[in-house]
């Protein structure tokens, strides 16, 4: 049965309202109680808003229909990813928060039989997962750094490494590795797929970041030998870099629309101030001040609602939109960044405390022009493109 959305179905923009709706009446009521314990979302909270999210139809839209997912297209997740973003436990409830959303997205491109089985099913039915290719002074903004290495030893390998930053390794189900295949300086990384529980890995230690918002932490993971079947590589082996581009393209653009709604959120929250605090004789709103700071989150929230919808349409279309990825990736993230400090800003001192979600927002908004490549990254990149060649065929100037 095709569940997928069509015309004659439920369309995005319906669907996102349900969703807006289910935000409203049942993530944000838990905020508070989950803020104020200052840590990582628990399994016990995540598990109990799936089960919500489950019985109002809601749960795993974007997941593939031999999983039950409803599989909706890229320009309908714009929309619905948005809407789940109001709250940050919005993306817990419907499975698409990161790095699970990433994950599943690269294991329905690229897993096949067995795999799709013992880890792409789990998945989607709400287990947890991470994606580990960070290093200390090794991969980061520039993964050919990888130092973690796979040395085979029969038909087993044996990994050996540090990572860190490794989103929601405390209580994941299985991680996707990357490693070099080989000892060789030069061997191209390939992704393995294990358990958490495979000797060898050990969590170290949380890292203590500037915002929690995620399930299962950002850890510190050893790998000590871990000792994982040839067949346990995802894919093709020495294709993880290319794998990771797979993964990243439209991953980029679901960190936008989820963080959009953030931004969204606290511009409506500054909004409802501006329109009832009263200074100096007036409503703060009229005072041109910030009135154009609300205009300015008008626009950046406009324009990177248009931007994120365009590069979805582009994927839809079947292009791979690595190069408008990276390009709306810089923009939303600079342009949610900014929405949500000027309504920081509006709220005055308000801002700063735990009275609203604005600014825990603020801290957690911060990494994302870091993580899914760092703003300057994507810059260098984009400029790469843009300089043409000394011998172009463009008229030069001084001749
Ligand atoms: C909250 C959070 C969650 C994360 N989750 C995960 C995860 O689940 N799994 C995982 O593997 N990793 C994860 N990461 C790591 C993330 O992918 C890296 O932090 C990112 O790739 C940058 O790498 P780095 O921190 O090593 O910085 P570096 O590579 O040391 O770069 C530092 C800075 O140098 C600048 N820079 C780098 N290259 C250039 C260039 N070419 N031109 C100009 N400037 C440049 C940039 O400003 C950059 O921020 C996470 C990070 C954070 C903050």
């Amino acid at each position: 049965m095709n569940l997928a959305i069509t015309p004659e179905s439920e369309d995005a923009a319906a669907l996102a309202a349900r969703v807006r709706d289910f935000v409203t009446k049942v993530c944000i009521p838990r905020e508070d109680a989950w803020r104020a314990t200052g840590k990582a979302v628990s399994d016990d909270l995540r598990w109990e808003l799936i089960g919500e999210a489950r019985a109002q139809g809601l749960y795993g839209l974007h997941l593939p229909l031999e999983f039950g997912g409803r599989d909706i297209d890229h320009r309908s997740r714009a929309q619905v990813f948005e809407a789940a973003g109001y709250s940050l436990l919005g993306p817990m409830a419907l499975h698409c928060a990161a790095p699970d959303e990433g994950n599943q997205h690269l294991l329905n491109l690229v897993a096949e039989g067995e795999h799709r089985e013992a880890y792409l099913k789990p998945l989607c039915e709400g287990h947890r997962s991470c994606f580990m290719m960070t290093e200390p002074g090794g991969a980061g903004a520039d993964p050919g750094l990888l130092k973690t290495v796979a040395v085979p030893d029969g038909d087993d390998y044996l990994i050996s490494g540090r990572k860190w930053y490794i989103t929601g390794a405390l209580g994941a189900r299985f991680a996707i590795i990357m490693a070099r295949d080989g000892a060789a300086e030069d061997a191209p990384p390939s992704m393995f797929l294990t358990s958490m529980d495979t000797p060898g890995i050990e969590i170290v230690g949380e890292m203590d970041v500037m915002a929690h918002d995620s399930a299962g932490g950002h850890c510190v993971v050893h790998l000590n030998r871990v000792r994982v079947h040839r067949s346990q590589i995802l894919g093709e082996p020495g294709q993880a870099l290319r794998y990771a581009q797979v993964r990243l393209a439209p991953a980029r653009l679901t960190h936008c629309m989820r963080w959009l709604g953030a931004a969204e959120r606290c511009h409506d929250i500054a909004r409802s101030h501006a329109a009832r605090r009263r200074v100096f004789g007036a409503r703060l709103g009229e005072h041109q001040g910030v009135g154009f700071q609300l205009a300015d989150n008008e626009i950046d929230l406009y324009v990177s609602r248009q931007a994120i919808a365009h590069a979805c349409g582009l994927l839809d279309a079947g292009a791979k939109g690595r190069h408008e990825s990276s390009m709306v990736k810089v923009f939303v993230s600079e342009a949610a960044s900014r929405v949500v400090d000027r309504s920081l800003q509006i709220l005055g001192g308000l801002g700063v405390t735990g009275y609203t979600p604005v600014e825990h927002i603020y801290r957690s908004i911060r990494a994302f022009r870091i993580y899914d490549g760092p703003s300057e990254t994507h810059r260098w990149a984009i400029s790469r493109r843009a300089l043409p060649a000394e011998d172009s065929a463009l008229p030069a100037l001084t001749d």
